[in-house]
C-alpha cells in the first residue's frame, strides 16, 4: 500500500508542475503532433490517376470512375473521408511516391457526407482500334521520365513523347485498316490489338 500512494503523490506534483495535459480545442486550435495522420491530400501535378492507391486501400474509400464520354475521355480517383481510416497505405505504396500525402487536417465533422471527397482527374489514352482504355497520358508521361531511353522500344511511349514535344502530328485520322496492316502498328493501340496486327502480319491469320 505504501508504494502505490507515494507513486501518486509523485503524480499529483508533476501534473502540478507541468500544468493540465488537456488542451482547449476546439475554443483553441489544436496543433497536430509531426506524424499525424489527417486527411490524404492527393498532388494535381505528381498523382499519374494510375489507381494503384485504389487497389490497397484496405477501407475501399478510394473510388476510380472513367468518363469514357468526356472528350477527351478521362479518370477521376476520388478520395472519400466519410469512408477513409486515415491509414496511410495509399500514400506508402504510391507509384509515384508523392502522389497523394496524409495532412494535417482532422477536423472534418459534417452533417452533410457528399462534401467529404476530393479527386483528381486525367485524361485517358484509348486503344485507336477498340477503344479499349490504356492508361492516363500522365502515367505514360511519367514511364517516359522514368525510363529514359529506353522508352524508345515502345511505340506507344515514343509517339506520346513526340507528340507532347510537338515533333509528331496526331495519326489518328480514321480507322485503322481491316485486316490489320503492319501500319498499324504506328498508332496508339492496346496490346491485344497490337497482338492482332503482329500474328496477321506473321501468319495471314486473324485472331
Ligand atoms: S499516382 Fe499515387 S495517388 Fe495517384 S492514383 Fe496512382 S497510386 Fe494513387
Ligand atoms: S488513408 Fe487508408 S483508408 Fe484512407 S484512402 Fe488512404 S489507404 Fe484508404
Amino acid at each position: 500500500m505504501r508504494y502505490p500512494k507515494l507513486r501518486e503523490l509523485k503524480e499529483a506534483i508533476k501534473a502540478l508542475i507541468q500544468g493540465p495535459v488537456t488542451t482547449k480545442y476546439p475554443q483553441a486550435p489544436h496543433i497536430p503532433f509531426p506524424a499525424f495522420r489527417g486527411r490524404p491530400v492527393p498532388s494535381s501535378e505528381d498523382c499519374i490517376a494510375c489507381g494503384a492507391c485504389a487497389l490497397v486501400c484496405p477501407a475501399r474509400a478510394i473510388e476510380v470512375k472513367e468518363n469514357l464520354d468526356k472528350r477527351p475521355a478521362t479518370r477521376e480517383v476520388i478520395w472519400h473521408y466519410d469512408i477513409c481510416i486515415f491509414c496511410k497505405q495509399c500514400e506508402r505504396l504510391c507509384t509515384t511516391l508523392t502522389g497523394v500525402h496524409l495532412g494535417q487536417e482532422f477536423d472534418l465533422a459534417t452533417t452533410d457526407r457528399s462534401v467529404l471527397f476530393e479527386g483528381i482527374e486525367k485524361e485517358l489514352i484509348l486503344c485507336e482500334d477498340c477503344g479499349e482504355i490504356i492508361v492516363p497520358k500522365a502515367q505514360l508521361l511519367w514511364m517516359i521520365k522514368k525510363l529514359g531511353p529506353l522508352s524508345s522500344g515502345n511505340f506507344n511511349l515514343i509517339y506520346t513523347a513526340q507528340k507532347e514535344l510537338l515533333l509528331a502530328e496526331d495519326l489518328n485520322s480514321g480507322l485503322p485498316s481491316e485486316p490489320h496492316q503492319r501500319t498499324d502498328l504506328y498508332r496508339i493501340i492496346c496490346p491485344k490489338c497490337r497482338h492482332q496486327v503482329l500474328v496477321f502480319n506473321q501468319t495471314g491469320k486473324q485472331l
